[in-house]
C-alpha cells in the first residue's frame, strides 16, 4: 500500500491494550488471551499481536496455519493456537511450528497421535454443532494419553445474556474438568466474559470487543472504538432540484444540494447497508451519505461543510455498535470486510 493512499484506518493502538486490559480485569482470576485470526478481524495480525504482547496478553489464537506462521516469530515465547487443528496437509507445517493445534474431531486426534505430534488443545462441542469432539468421545477416552494444554468450548449465545443455551454448554464443559490431563479450560468469548464468573475458568478468549465490539451491556462502559476509517474527497459537485444521485438513481434532490464524493465503496467493506444512512464527519460536521454506495465510491452531503473540497479527508463514523444498528451488518462483518485498501495507520 503506498503511502498516499486516499483512505486510511487510523488505528488506536492506546484503545486496543485499554481494550484487552479492560477484558483482562473483567475475566477476574482467569488468564485473558486474544482471538487475533482473520488478519487481527481486519486490523492487521502483526501490528495487533505487538500490541497485546505489549499489553501482557499471552495466549493468542487464529484460524489457520497460515495465520499462525504470520504471527509465529512474535509468539515464540507466548501460547498460540490454530482453532482448525490439522489437517492431513497441515501435519508438516503443524510440526514445525511453535503453534498448537486445537483438535476437533476424532479424525485430528488420531493424525496427532500417529504423528506423536507435542501438546495440543482440543475443542469440545457443547451445543454448537460447529466443531469439536462430542462430551461422550471425551467421556469414552479419545482423548487419553494426550497431553492437552487447554480444553475449551465455545458459546453459541453469549451475546444473548438470558439464553438458556449459555448456562447448558458452560454446565456441560465444566462437567469434564476432571475427565481429562488439561492444564487449562476455557470457555468465555468477549460477551462471555460478561457473563460472570462462572463463565471465566481458566482463560478467555475475547475477539471482537478488543477491536470495540460491544454486544452486550455489561462490557459498555469499558471497551472503546479502534478502528476510524477516513476517506479523502476526491470531486465536490453541485446538484439542483431533480437531480439524482448514484447507480438506480436511488436518491433524487427536492433542492439544491453541494456533494463530496468520497474515495470509499464497498470493496472497502463499506457495503450497500449505508446506502443512505451511513454518516461522514469533517470535523463535527454531520455529512449524511446520499444515495446508493458504490464499488469505490460513495456520495455525501456537504451542505453544512461549505469549505470541504477536493483532497480534504472526512472521517466515517464507525463505532460499531451504531454502524451495525445503521447498516444491518454486524459488529464482525463491519470489522473484518475492511478490506486491503486502508492505509492502515496506528496511533502507538
Ligand atoms: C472467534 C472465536 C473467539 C473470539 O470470539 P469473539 O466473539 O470475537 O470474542 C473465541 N473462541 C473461538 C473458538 C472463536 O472461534
Amino acid at each position: 500500500m503506498t503511502a498516499d493512499a486516499p483512505l486510511r484506518l487510523r488505528l488506536d493502538g492506546k484503545a486496543l491494550a485499554q481494550n484487552w486490559r479492560a477484558l483482562d480485569r473483567l475475566s477476574g482470576t482467569a488468564m485473558c488471551g486474544a482471538a487475533v485470526k482473520a488478519d487481527g478481524y481486519g486490523l492487521g495480525a502483526r501490528p495487533v499481536t505487538e500490541r497485546l504482547i505489549a499489553a501482557g496478553c499471552r495466549d493468542f489464537y487464529v484460524a489457520t496455519w497460515a495465520e499462525a506462521a504470520e504471527i509465529a516469530d512474535l509468539c515464540a515465547n507466548m501460547s498460540l493456537t490454530v482453532f482448525h487443528g490439522v489437517r492431513a496437509e497441515d501435519m508438516a507445517a503443524a510440526l514445525d511450528s511453535p503453534a498448537r493445534p486445537c483438535l476437533s474431531s476424532a479424525e485430528q486426534v488420531a493424525r496427532w497421535r500417529s504423528a506423536a505430534g507435542g501438546p495440543c488443545d482440543v475443542m469440545v462441542d457443547t451445543g454448537m454443532n460447529r466443531l469439536g469432539v462430542s462430551v461422550e468421545e471425551v467421556r469414552n477416552g479419545l482423548l487419553d494419553g494426550l497431553r492437552i494444554d487447554t480444553l475449551m468450548s465455545h458459546l453459541a449465545c453469549a451475546d444473548e445474556p438470558d439464553n438458556v443455551m449459555n448456562e447448558q454448554q458452560r454446565t456441560a464443559l465444566a462437567a469434564l474438568s476432571d475427565a481429562t490431563d488439561a492444564a487449562r479450560i476455557s470457555l468465555a468469548n468477549s460477551a462471555g466474559i460478561a457473563l460472570g464468573k462462572a463463565y471465566h475458568l481458566d482463560l478467555t478468549r475475547p475477539g471482537l470487543s478488543l477491536y470495540g465490539g460491544i454486544q452486550v451491556e455489561g462490557l459498555a462502559s469499558d471497551i472503546r472504538q479502534v478502528a476510524f476509517p477516513e476517506a479523502q474527497v476526491i470531486q465536490r459537485r453541485h446538484i439542483g432540484r431533480g437531480d439524482s444521485v448514484g447507480y438506480n438513481a436511488t436518491f433524487t434532490a427536492d433542492s439544491d444540494m453541494e456533494l463530496a464524493i468520497l474515495n470509499l465503496g464497498y470493496a472497502d467493506g463499506y457495503l450497500r447497508g449505508f446506502s443512505g444512512t451511513g454518516m461522514a464527519r469533517f470535523g463535527d460536521v454531520k455529512c449524511p451519505v446520499i444515495g446508493r454506495t458504490s464499488m469505490d465510491l460513495i456520495a455525501v452531503s456537504v451542505d453544512a461543510a461549505s469549505e470541504v473540497g477536493e483532497g480534504d479527508w472526512l472521517s466515517i463514523d464507525y463505532d460499531l455498535r451504531t454502524a451495525a444498528s445503521q447498516s444491518g451488518i454486524s459488529q464482525y462483518e463491519l470489522l473484518t470486510g475492511l478490506g486491503r485498501r486502508y492505509q492502515r495507520v496506528w496511533h502507538e
